[in-house]
């Protein structure tokens, strides 16, 4: 197995510095493009640089943010081979959808298909022994923005314990020790969840002055990317019975946590 990391010209506070495009080989001269990124002209010659004389037999994506798919179905088309993904998004359709537990071969290579919704709904994350390409559901060095907190944590705990060793993030740096990782994140989330409730108890009512709270220490220029993990917060919040909505505010209807 070779793993080559091509880093797309993307960088910027929502995506570190830039979209980590990954080239998996069986070693056998076939590979699978993951995450291609945005439509680049210049990525695509450094990808294809990389796989070099090898047969590109998918380009595949993680999930359809603008940072991670848009160029999969012009790249694909190109090479004729398939673009592969869940589920049809914005900028992204794929020729092969892929669900959770289904196998898809790289050569002699089997990835299986782990669905992992939470960042968002058609989140997939492509596991090769135990090595997993984890895209927006883990990335390296910070936490990530979250949609749906229910389905994220538990799309954390549906990858611990299961023997990985290395996880190869859509942004960042690959990371080993995947189980500490997922501890932290899942840590780190517990404690934001708190927080939130917190600022709620304490008279915080609305998504902006919750953020506000929260993410004091975080620079206002990211709080509109803050408020959808707030907004995740306040609906899991909600599920749990903790608060509830007033109107268009939420109240706390419980002290305790
Ligand atoms: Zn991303």
């Amino acid at each position: 197995m070779r793993i080559d990391r091509v880093l797309a010209n993307n960088p910027g506070p929502f995506t570190g510095g830039g979209t980590n495009t990954w080239v998996l080989g069986d070693g056998s001269g076939k590979v699978v493009v993951i995450d291609p990124g945005p439509v680049d002209t210049r990525h695509v010659t450094s990808i294809m640089g990389v796989v070099g004389k090898r047969d590109v037999e998918a380009v595949l994506v993680t999930h359809t943010h603008s940072d991670h798919a848009p160029l999969a179905n012009p790249m694909a088309r190109d090479l004729g081979v398939p673009a592969v993904g869940h589920v049809p998004g914005p900028s992204f359709d794929p020729d092969i959808r892929l669900l959770d537990g289904a196998h898809f071969d790289v050569g002699s290579l089997d990835l299986t298909v782990v669905h992992t919704p939470g960042h968002s709904d058609d989140h997939l994350c492509f596991r090769v022994g135990d090595v997993l390409f984890s895209g927006d559901h883990i990335i390296g060095g910070s936490s990530v923005m979250v949609d749906d907190m229910g389905s994220y944590l538990a799309s954390l705990e549906k990858l611990r314990g299961t023997g990985l060793q290395r996880l190869l993030p859509g942004h960042g740096e690959e990371m080993d020790q995947p189980d500490t990782v997922i501890d932290w994140y899942v840590a780190h989330r517990m404690q934001r969840h708190e927080e939130v409730f917190e600022a709620i108890a304490k008279g915080a009512d609305s998504t902006p002055d919750i953020v506000e709270v929260v993410y004091a220490d975080v620079d206002s220029s990211l709080h509109p990317l803050a408020a959808r993990s707030v907004q995740a917060h306040v609906t899991l919040l909600i599920d749990q019975g903790r608060i509830a909505y007033a109107g268009d505010r939420v109240v706390a209807v419980s002290q305790t946590s």
